[in-house]
């Protein structure tokens, strides 16, 4: 297990505003006193301000409660509700903001704190979902609600939706194996190895123009015939049956994670189709109407 660091290490979210319960705070001693008010010619005198009523304790700290989770099999965190800070930036169009929303919940990873976007963009994929479900869990309660526009063109129709993350999502975990690479020979006798992708290979491919889903999948394979290679080279050395295979052993094992898709009946023509959890803004920021 890793030596625990401190909590405000290098690219930790800026503004943690509020303070962690166990940081050390000097007692609260009361508002500084404005200086009595000079009598001088035209200095126009400031509003004079009433002591709060507002306990100190309330005023300068606030508890976050936090919660230890296993991490589908490939260690375990501390996850923190999430904080006003960092709901703000679901909605400020940064361009990492939900990577950075994902670290401002979550105190530690497998003892080290301080955790960074590197460190959560190096989680797989089905460890950061399984974090991002159980986040939204612990800090807003088990009850999803989100607005979704049926999909077909002549209804448009907005649908609304409430998911039990209890009952309906989190049941359908699926542990990683222990293993990190799987090796694996097509009938060709190509000698594949492959393991599972991460936040990386998923930031990746959210830059690119138009990403194909086998993308990700050929981002798994790291190397055929003891080579290293990346997607372009996966798809331009196997042939069609090979590429068959590969792609049939990856849906083989397909790693760790929960199922987030919903499926929503349109009340108003019937069409039944799926949606993700996390695609919905609603999801992170509950009470919002439509996203
Ligand atoms: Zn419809």
């Amino acid at each position: 297990m890793a030596p625990e660091q401190s909590i405000s290490g290098p690219g930790r979210s800026p503004q943690p505003v509020i303070e962690h319960p166990s940081s050390q705070q000097p007692p609260f001693q009361g508002y500084p006193q404005r200086p009595s008010p000079v009598p001088g010619p035209a200095a126009p005198l400031p509003p004079r301000q009433q002591p709060s009523p507002i306990p100190a304790q309330q005023d300068t700290k606030r508890i976050i409660p936090t919660r230890p989770i296993d991490l589908i099999g490939r260690g375990s965190g501390v996850i923190q509700e999430i904080g006003g800070d960092d709901e703000m930036l679901l909605t400020s169009g940064a361009d990492d903001a939900h990577e950075r929303w994902l670290v401002g919940a979550i105190e530690s990873l497998n003892g080290k704190k301080g955790v960074t976007t590197q460190d959560t963009l190096g989680l797989l994929l089905g460890v950061r979902l399984w974090l991002v479900v159980q986040i939204v869990e612990f800090s807003y309660g088990d009850t999803v609600r989100f607005v979704s526009p049926c999909p077909k063109k002549t209804c448009g129709h907005l649908n609304e939706k409430e998911v039990s993350l209890s009952r309906q999502v989190i049941p359908t975990r699926v542990d990683y194996p222990p293993e990190d690479e799987f090796c694996f020979a097509t009938s060709t006798r190509k000698q594949i190895v492959y393991g599972f992708c991460n936040g990386f290979h998923e930031k990746a491919l959210a830059a690119m123009e138009n990403p194909s889903a086998l993308y990700l999948q050929y981002m798994r394979v790291r190397k055929i015939d003891g080579i290293a290679v990346v997607p372009e080279i996966v798809k331009d050395t196997l042939n069609a049956q090979e590429r068959m295979e590969l792609r049939a052993e990856l849906q083989r094992n397909p790693g760790g994670g929960i199922n987030t898709a919903v499926t929503v009946l349109c009340s108003k023509c019937g069409t039944a189709y799926q949606t993700l959890l996390q695609e919905h803004l609603s999801f992170f920021l509950p009470g919002l109407q439509r996203g």
